[in-house]
């Protein structure tokens, strides 16, 4: 079926769908990630066949033989984005052809299959659509929406599989973060990625390495982890989920070049918005060391993560084993953070004109 435009979705709605009154509870204070709606998405892959059976089905458990594959060597891949919907009833969608197209770059480098980019953006179409009632339209809030594949073929032999299954889930969330700005572990005992790795695709086993690190976040009051290069342990890489920004105070605006980081579609839009704001955008390895000391000496005012999940999030410390480097107007946002920020969720929500042809409309 690639190529073709016109997929054909069987539909089988749930008999039991949560009532009413339960799921306005539920949107009225989602938290993230752990209410799920009626339905999900699945479509299957064989090695012989290709992709066959797209459908919409009840959200259930899934029934798995325990020498499934994905068990055994994780071959795992997915997705994260959005759904907003807005007070006059729109339902938008932030360039989900860019979150298709880096699923497949993914599932290149997981050597698993190649899914159609326009079979991608109809699955999650297909599922905004038939649980738009569960879009929350509260400030912070979104229906997120986590597409995925892994590997279903059943053998203990290392090798890719024979059979995959695409799937799409939907989590009406709030703020990932509280609004307040974050403080960051700057890992020293771990890394996340090296070169010649699985850095830059966004599969489950990257996610598995970095709870230990995370942990360690955790036991030093931190909400975040920064991971720094595998090779020299020096140059700042990206956060667990999410990538980094500093702003200097030239009026640019640095983060990590692509390589072992997650190449980040919010990151992206980040970059474009601030040369539209008029701010110099640099990529450009940065040591950790010196960003210790530019935010010392006041080089450096403002940083701040970045992802779907925690959209655009200051980041008021950066603590380390050696001690405690604070950023700027420590605990507050930042004026260039905040108006990227406005900026950004603006366009997402459609308060702002979409002069990039960034959001698509589901009907
Ligand atoms: C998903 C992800 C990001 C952010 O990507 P977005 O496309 O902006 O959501 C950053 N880093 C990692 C490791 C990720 O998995």
């Amino acid at each position: 079926m690639s190529g073709d435009k016109t997929f054909d979705f069987t539909v089988t709605r749930s008999a039991h769908p949560v009532a009413d009154a339960k799921r306005e509870a539920i949107l009225a204070n989602p938290g993230f990630g752990k209410a799920f709606t009626d339905h999900m998405v699945m479509i299957d892959w064989n090695i012989d066949k290709g992709w066959y059976n797209p459908r919409v089905v009840p959200y259930g458990p899934l029934s798995l033989d325990p020498a499934t594959s994905v068990l055994h060597y994780a071959q795992e891949i997915f997705e994260g984005m959005k759904a907003y919907r807005s007070t006059d009833n729109v339902v938008r969608l932030f360039r989900p052809e860019a979150n298709a197209a880096r699923f497949n770059q993914s599932a290149a480098r997981m050597a698993m299959a190649q899914l159609p980019e326009d079979l991608f953006v109809e699955a999650v179409n297909q599922l905004v659509r038939i649980d738009r009632g569960w879009i929350p339209t509260g400030e912070g809030q979104s229906l997120y929406l986590r597409p995925f594949m892994f590997a279903n073929g059943v053998y203990l032999g290392v090798k890719p599989s024979s059979d995959y299954l695409f799937m799409v889930i939907a989590s009406p969330v709030g703020s990932y973060f509280s609004g307040k700005a974050v403080n960051v572990w700057v890992s020293e005992n771990y890394t996340r990625a090296a070169p010649g790795g699985t850095g830059a695709a966004k599969c489950g086993g990257n996610y598995a390495a970095g709870l230990l690190a995370q942990a360690e976040a955790s036991e030093h009051e931190c909400d975040q982890v920064l991971f720094l290069d595998a090779v020299e342990r020096k140059w700042v890489e990206e956060m667990g989920g999410m990538n980094i920004f500093f702003v200097r105070d030239d009026k640019t605006i640095v983060t990590p070049p692509l390589g072992t980081i997650l190449p980040g579609i919010t990151r992206n839009a980040v970059m474009t918005m601030a040369r539209e704001q008029g701010y110099t955008v640099v990529e450009e390895p940065l040591a950790i060391d010196q960003i210790y000391a530019d935010a010392a000496s006041g080089r450096i005012t403002e940083a701040f993560a970045c992802g779907t999940a925690a959209v655009i999030t200051p980041i008021g410390a950066f603590r380390h084993a050696a001690g405690t480097c604070r950023i700027g107007l420590d605990g507050s946002n930042g004026p260039v953070t905040g108006a990227l920020r406005d900026g950004l969720v603006n366009v997402q929500r459609g308060t702002a004109p979409d002069t990039h042809g960034w959001v698509h409309t589901i009907d």
